[in-house]
């Protein structure tokens, strides 16, 4: 972990009239770009070789410099170029997934939002102390393939987008596979899913106020999973497990969804909650975070994730969500961050966002 104090170090040779905002180009990057012109920064894309084409088609979401990378675990070796540049990183899944966690952990360059959330968001048991400590519900988690009394997902650690995850629906199933991978066996909790979009800003203080800062509900999405989502088409998992068809969650994309808005109390709750116990745990989430849950029909939330960062499925929303239009039109996500940055800056705070 770089040490604290020095990122305000870095932070104090740099002319904050120039800030940049610097992100890997991938993942939510056309947003975040978009969002930091739209505030008035200028953006720096960080890419492998050659600049990618596909910015072309979309002039208003391409940043104002690239910077290319041999590959991306060169980032660390060259931030002080970036920091030259006065660089401030946007941080997304991608940047974090390509860097790895300590890489990033240590990374000397001001990132948005709090670092020591790595820490409880990157392994799946801290991910349930801090949620749980919450008072949030999450699916069961069964201790061993013998106690499985009813069906449960089988999830890898490190598996990205859901790759390789099964469903057993009891102790042979389970045995049929019998993953020597480290794993976890969770409830498989039938419902439907939402995947909540949140930002805490411990600068605003009006709003859905929390004991400090507010939270925002940005919008919320549900992912397509590639094969799980259509398998219904070809009939019983049984018959296709017959001709070695598996369920995969693989992530393909992003739907938006609203939740009923009878809901939304307890949604806010989940999210006050959240923030709430993450001061305790680590000094507090900073920015964007997404509370992955599903409802069941007795209409109750079971989280079975948290990311703590901007997620892909705020892309859809690149101008507004039904819920961010009702406090500001044309607010994504990563103009959000942008907004941030620039409050911070005026009230000489960027120490309180950045880390
Ligand atoms: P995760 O890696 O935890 O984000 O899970 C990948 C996908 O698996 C999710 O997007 C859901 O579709 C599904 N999923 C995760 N946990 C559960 C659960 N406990 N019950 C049912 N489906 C789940």
């Amino acid at each position: 972990m770089v040490p604290r104090g020095s990122i305000s170090g870095l932070l104090s040779s740099y002319d904050p009239k120039r800030l940049a905002v610097a992100t890997v180009c991938s993942h939510t990057s056309l947003q975040i770009f978009d969002g930091a012109r739209r505030e008035g920064f200028r953006t720096i894309g960080i890419c492998i070789g050659q600049p990618p084409r596909f910015y072309d088609a979309f002039p208003k979401a391409k940043p104002d410099m690239f910077f290319s990378v041999k590959s991306y675990k060169e980032i660390p070796a060259r931030a002080a170029e970036l920091a030259s540049m006065n660089a401030v990183v946007v941080p997304h899944g991608s940047f974090v997934e390509y860097l790895g966690v300590a890489a990033f952990e240590g990374l000397r360059l001001p990132t948005f939002g709090n670092r020591r959330v790595l820490k409880w968001e990157s392994d799946r048991d801290k991910q349930r102390e801090w949620l749980v400590g919450a008072g949030l519900s999450m699916p069961e988690k069964i201790a061993r393939p013998e106690d499985i009394t009813k069906p449960v997902l089988v999830k890898f650690y490190g598996a990205k987008g859901g790759r390789g995850f099964f469903i057993a629906k009891n102790y042979e199933e389970f045995m049929e596979v019998n993953p020597t991978e480290k794993h976890t066996i969770q409830e498989y909790v039938i419902g439907t899913r939402y995947y909540m979009h949140f930002f805490y800003s411990p600068l605003v203080n009006r709003g859905y106020r929390l004991s400090r800062g507010s939270l925002e509900l940005m919008s919320m999405d549900r992912r397509d999973e590639a094969n799980i989502d259509e398998m219904y088409k070809l009939g019983a998992q049984e018959r296709l497990k017959q001709f070695g068809i598996l369920p995969t969650f693989v992530v393909t994309g992003n739907v938006p969804v609203v939740l009923r808005e009878s809901l939304l109390p307890k949604a806010f709750w989940m999210g006050e909650r959240t923030v709430e116990r993450s001061f305790e745990l680590f000094g507090g989430i900073i920015g964007p975070f997404s509370l992955e849950c599903i409802v069941t029909d007795k209409l109750e939330f079971k989280v079975f994730e948290i990311s703590a960062r901007i997620v892909a499925g705020t892309n859809f929303f690149v101008r507004s969500s039904p819920y961010s239009d009702l406090r500001e039109p044309e607010m994504s996500v990563g103009r959000r961050i942008a907004r941030e940055m620039r409050l911070a800056r005026r009230l000489k705070r960027l120490d309180a966002v950045l880390s």
